[in-house]
């Protein structure tokens, strides 16, 4: 009896999971077909657009002319499909696109990928024809079972689409959507795009096939299955589960990177090491005697050494640059860009539906991405603004972008001086057309700086003629001041004295010279110097610094400089050393012409500022 009603709880059992199964798949189909129409009727709306240059949507509610469009629609693809094969009508946007595969030569398109890239656009316009005959059918109110027998039919077919024809369709939409909204006004501009997009297209295509080869040859992937495994694991910290992570995302490890892995994963049970990398490491664990309960330490980490080499090995040149999975559990995730596990709050959300959804990337991340695709931005612009007329280069001292930071613009129209940096967040082409519009130049930051000093300019004679030195009292400057411009107001008196202080200090401590180029000195620019802290903690320190000590005595001035240590740099190396982003990613944003110049010249600058030594105790004037 007992075995009875325990088989009768179990058969049960198993009905209402077979329940619950029918009803998820249930729900998957009515989801994905909700999101077939909702892509549908996006399409359906985009194109009442094109062809009426009417809104479809107005105050969240179909208009009145969209709806009597549809109706047309409907009838048309009604009379249409009565036949699928009727509604496969090659668009105008297809038959240009095989004639461009059919028309290109041996070298843009192999002769493989051309004619699978055709199969793939018949197969996008059957896959269409399908979509439309489903959303046809699912439009009427009640289905009968004969119907919805079809649409099962059609949807298995539908399911036959690989996943790289799936990319390459992607692809297909967009060229549709190009095609379309050029054909009328911009027939060049279609034209234009063939090479570029032929390119793109069979390169895509190759790139595809070559991955999914290589997804079939490695059965097991070590590193895939340890990452997947390690959000199971409790005894690892975060914080080795991190290091463990980015070591994963390498090619080939180093040594270094080997060692290191080990060292984690040598401290857990073999046992749970077999829960982390798999099959293939059992069967690894096979060959070696256990004296105790488990494996010593010693032999565990001979173990792992011996199994990764193995398989490191084995797996080398087998492209494993696959999409691989991210890590993440209740409180933290895997940044997609630097792979780094991160807690929840240092990645930001947008809000969809009501819900919170955490971007991939890291905070951090996404700042750096931000800073690329601004200074990405800010090339463009140089390199375009006027039809490239001013060749991205500094109008005066023909700095180019290899000091990338360092480019500013410059209006000549001094109202216009207030818009001091355009916005490079957005479209280019808009920036530069404002830029071009307020007729701004180029300038580098040194001779935008010197530009703007006005008394400088006006007294540059009287600055470098002076010859008093670092003993002068703020007195004897004034006089001289006084002495030389008897007429000038009060303000000019006081900048050309501050200019003369600071031609005086730097002199004095850095041999008049910037310290990271030693181009740039108090001869033939002295506005553009300014003073860099060498001790990092607080990068803006500095320049608070310099304002308030400029009012001290120059004595004064020297002794806090040292103290604080301090150097000057001309404004073009200042930039370039706080520009951090750049100096990390330039090889994303300039050409490859400018990496190794723009090495050296961090290299340099660097090196200058490292190695610069003030004088000697003994050369510094007595202080009283
Ligand atoms: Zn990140
Ligand atoms: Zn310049
Ligand atoms: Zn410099
Ligand atoms: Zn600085």
């Amino acid at each position: 009896k007992v075995n009875e009603v325990i088989e009768q709880e179990s058969q049960t059992q198993s009905q209402l999971q077979q329940n619950i199964k029918a009803k998820k798949q249930e729900k998957l189909k009515t989801k994905q077909k909700v999101e077939l129409i909702s892509s549908k009727l996006l399409e359906l709306q985009e194109k009442y657009r094109q062809e009426t240059g009417k809104r479809p949507i107005y105050n969240k509610k179909e208009t009145k002319g969209f709806k009597e469009w549809l109706e047309k629609q409907k009838i048309l693809t009604l009379k249409k499909s009565e036949n699928i094969r009727k509604s496969e009508i090659k668009e105008e946007w297809e038959l240009l696109l095989e004639k461009w595969i059919n028309e290109a030569n041996e070298n843009e398109i192999s002769k493989e990928i051309k004619e699978e890239l055709l199969n793939i656009i018949r197969k996008y316009r059957k896959s269409k024809a399908i979509y439309w005959r489903i959303i046809q059918i699912l439009k009427r109110k009640n289905l009968p079972i004969k119907e919805t027998e079809e649409i099962e039919g059609l949807l298995k077919k539908l399911e036959k689409i690989t996943g790289v024809q799936v990319e390459i369709f992607k692809n297909l939409r967009a060229f549709r959507a190009f095609y379309n909204d050029n054909i009328r006004w911009y027939k060049k501009s279609i034209t234009a795009e063939r090479q570029k997009f032929m390119k793109h297209l069979s390169q895509k295509l190759s790139y595809l096939k070559k991955i999914k080869k290589t997804q079939k040859v490695i059965k097991e992937n070590w590193k895939e299955i340890l990452k997947e495994n390690l959000y199971k694991n409790i005894t690892l910290s975060l914080k080795e589960k991190s290091i463990i992570n980015q070591i994963l995302q390498k090619e080939k490890l180093t040594e270094v990177e080997k060692k290191e892995l080990i060292s984690i994963l040598s401290k857990l049970p073999t046992e749970y090491l077999i829960s982390l990398l798999g099959n293939d490491f059992k069967k690894h664990t096979q060959n070696y005697i256990k004296w105790g309960w488990d494996f010593d330490q010693g032999v565990k980490r001979l173990m792992l050494n011996k199994f990764i080499s193995l398989k490191e090995n084995v797996e080398i040149n087998k492209n494993p640059k696959t999409r691989q999975k991210l890590y993440s559990d209740e409180e933290s995730k895997e940044c997609g860009r630097c792979h780094q596990i991160k807690p929840y709050n240092e990645y930001g959300a947008r809000i969809m539906g009501g819900k919170k959804i955490l971007f991939s990337r890291c905070k951090k991340c996404r700042i750096d991405i931000k800073q690329i695709y601004q200074y990405n931005n800010k090339v463009k612009i140089l390199r375009n603004v006027y039809n490239g007329k001013l060749k991205g280069k500094c109008q005066i001292c023909s700095t180019d972008v290899k000091r990338l930071p360092s480019l500013e613009f410059h209006h000549k129209d001094p109202k216009l001086k207030g818009v001091k940096s355009f916005s490079l967040y957005r479209n280019w082409e808009k920036t530069k057309k404002q830029i071009e519009k307020e007729k701004a130049t180029i300038l580098c930051v040194n001779c935008h700086t010197k530009q703007r000093s006005k008394h400088y300019n006006n007294y540059e004679k009287i600055i470098k003629e002076c010859k008093l030195d670092s003993l002068s009292s703020n007195n004897q400057i004034f006089q001289y001041v006084n002495n030389k411009l008897p007429n000038a107001d009060y303000e000019a008196r006081r900048q050309v004295t501050r200019n003369i202080k600071k031609q005086i200090v730097i002199n004095y401590l850095y041999g008049g010279k910037c310290v990271g180029c030693r181009d740039i000195s108090t001869k033939n620019n002295l506005p553009a110097l300014q003073f860099h802290h060498r001790d990092k903690e607080n990068p803006y320190k500095m320049s608070k610094t310099y304002v308030n000590l400029r009012n001290l005595e120059t004595k004064e001035i020297i002794k806090k400089l040292k103290q604080e240590n301090c150097i000057t740099l001309c404004g073009n190396c200042h930039k370039m050393e706080q520009s951090t982003h750049f100096k990390n990613y330039y090889e994303k944003i300039v050409r490859p012409e400018y990496w190794n110049l723009i090495k050296k010249d961090y290299e340099r600058i660097e090196k200058n500022i490292e190695n610069f030594k003030f004088k000697s105790e003994s050369n510094i004037p007595t202080l009283n």
